[in-house]
């Protein structure tokens, strides 16, 4: 899943407005941005297979520290803690908020991924195999993303108006059917480099967007 973790970034905000939104756009992706990283090292493993799945042509046969089950919550835990230092106490709500959205990003993965998500080290791999439909995956992505975004809407007033928002969430939709019918990455390397790029670039727009509205 790609577009729809930031979902759970929008609907975060209004739990905590202390938290930036550009925060928890890196926080939801954070588990990719450590796959991305260890993918560039060699050390979590991939194929790319077009058509492996309809929604995704990568064969991610290899990834059991940032997406095993015990590897996100210590990855939720880790990114929360460091974060949270960074804010005035009260800190407890921050935290447990920021530990939310890093690991909502493992509980939306299970629902599109094919089996590849690890339980026990590189063991026990679940996934309910959404990707196998991109007629189901795609929509469901542009859901859950637009889902958060209209409640970040309603929650957190726009000082002027919402139109950056929604460009925000409509410019995020056609990346994410861009995405769809682009071709595959040419090798895994690019892929991880462009997905870094890409979290960054989406949470500094964030950054603009949330500084459009009440604090
Ligand atoms: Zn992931």
């Amino acid at each position: 899943m790609f577009i729809g973790h930031y979902g759970p970034a929008f609907a975060a905000k209004p739990l905590e407005r202390r938290i930036p939104l550009w925060l928890l756009f890196i926080a939801v992706q954070w588990m990719d941005v450590c796959w991305s990283v260890l993918v560039i090292l060699h050390v979590e493993k991939l194929r790319i297979i077009p058509g492996f799945t309809e929604g995704s042509p990568l064969d991610l046969y290899f990834m059991p520290f940032t997406h095993g089950l015990f590897g996100a919550l210590a990855l939720a835990i880790v990114f929360a803690g460091i974060a949270t230092l960074f804010f005035t106490t009260p800190r407890a709500k921050v935290f447990w908020v920021l530990v939310a959205a890093v690991f909502s990003h493992w509980l939306l993965d299970l629902v599109v991924h094919v089996p590849d998500l690890p339980l026990w080290q590189d063991t026990m791999k679940v996934g309910l195999g959404l990707w196998r439909w991109a007629w189901i995956s795609v929509p469901l992505e542009l859901a859950v993303m637009a889902g958060g975004a209209w409640l970040y809407v309603r929650m957190v007033p726009a000082r002027k108006s919402d139109f950056w928002l929604w460009l925000f969430v409509a410019a995020m939709s056609a990346l994410e059917i861009y995405n769809q019918f682009a071709p595959p990455p040419t090798d895994t390397t690019t892929m991880a480099v462009m997905a870094l790029v890409a979290y960054g670039v989406l949470a500094a727009l964030a950054a603009l967007v949330d500084r459009s509205r009440a604090a």
